[in-house]
């Protein structure tokens, strides 16, 4: 019998997604972000699952060269650009279209074969990648008179559209940095798409949406009519008896406040569960929801079954997807959905679904 964990990848649900997308981004023209393996989903997977994005994101070469034999078609942008001179051939290879955020990487395209679309990024506030006021315009002017390059598309990228401080200041500073240059523009991540409809620009680059989580802590996916694209889930695989007081997992951390039933999960953080999920984090056990008590060890959790006497060994639990959100469990844990979908392990099988 195979360990009973298994995270189910719904292509009906990640299609879904992008129509949501699509509904906010009206004449936008979308990147789906399917950097870090798709969030977790797999590359190619959510490739063909969101074949009607106009286009992929993306970080690593390696994933762009798995896109085009893969058969994508569309234009692929790279999110963090060229990193080494042996990166150059490979944007025309695969005809990839680079995020250049630094003068060297203008540098290194001197060794373009053939002509590449670029974009152009400024920092607008976030203050990690990007032109500023000091080189901006020599920048733009150096991709502009270059012989290998066609279009130049400005961008920037927001560090709080979802929380306190939104959009404002970092669009007037993109406006001001950038109103003496021509060409399409792209600025908005999920949050932005949602929120803010004067980002929408040329082109959006929603990724966490696709997925199904919310990009925001106060508003749920399933409020934006998200549906979850991970389902993870897995099976009660021994049960235990507590009188009160007695200690649960490692560290006996957890004290029984009553008389226990406890319920085995397999599934720990070698599975991707986050170990820092406390005492109270969600779980659905038989589709009902009931908490985890005791740390997370590495290949399994504790949960209580104290007011289900019907759960056993073999019963069906969900950590997170369908029934209970991802972000749910995440702010459970202190983090957030991306770190969740994005660290699902290699060793879960994964099941696709239509
Ligand atoms: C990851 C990323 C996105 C997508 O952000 P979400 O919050 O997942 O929508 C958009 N733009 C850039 C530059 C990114 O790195």
């Amino acid at each position: 019998m195979p360990r009973p964990i298994r995270a189910t990848i719904s292509a009906g649900a990640l299609a879904h997604n992008l129509r949501i997308a699509r509904t906010h981004a009206g004449r936008a023209r979308i990147w789906a972000v399917i950097k870090a393996n798709a969030y977790g989903h797999g590359l190619e997977r959510a490739a063909r699952a969101l074949g009607a994005a106009d286009g992929f994101a993306v970080l690593d070469f390696a994933e762009a060269e798995r896109l085009r034999r893969a058969g994508v078609t569309q234009p692929i942008l790279m999110l963090e650009g060229i990193f080494t001179a042996t990166d150059v051939p490979l944007l025309n290879e695969y005809a990839l279209t680079p995020v250049i955020h630094h003068p060297r990487q203008i540098e290194l395209l001197g060794a373009l074969a053939r002509p590449v679309d670029v974009y152009f990024k400024v920092n607008s506030g976030m203050n990690r990648l990007g032109f500023t006021t000091a080189n901006a315009q020599a920048g733009y002017q150096a991709l502009r008179a270059h012989p290998r390059v066609n279009t130049v598309t400005l961008m920037t990228h927001f560090a709080d559209a979802d929380g306190a401080t939104g959009v404002s200041a970092q669009l007037e500073r993109f406006a001001a940095l950038t109103e003496a240059f021509s060409g399409p523009r792209s600025l908005a991540n999920s949050a932005a798409l949602v929120r803010f409809p004067e980002t929408h620009a040329d082109w959006v680059r929603p990724g966490i949406m696709l997925y199904g989580c919310s990009p925001f802590a106060d508003r749920s996916a399933e409020a934006l009519g998200l549906k979850p694209a991970m389902t993870l889930a897995s099976e009660i695989i021994a049960t235990q008896e507590l009188a009160r007081g007695e200690g649960v997992g490692y560290g006996l951390g957890y004290r029984a406040e009553r008389e226990m039933r406890i319920g085995v999960v397999a599934c720990g953080y070698a599975d991707g569960y986050p170990r820092h999920a406390g005492a109270g984090t969600p779980v659905l056990v038989n589709a009902r929801r009931t908490r985890v008590v005791g740390r997370v060890s590495m290949d399994m959790i504790t949960v209580d079954l104290s007011d289900m006497p019907q759960a056993g060994v073999g019963a069906p639990v969900t950590l997170w997807g369908e029934g209970l959100s991802a972000d749910e469990v995440a702010a459970a844990a202190g983090t957030l959905s991306y770190e969740l979908l994005c660290a699902a392990a290699p060793r879960v099988p994964v099941v696709e679904v239509r």
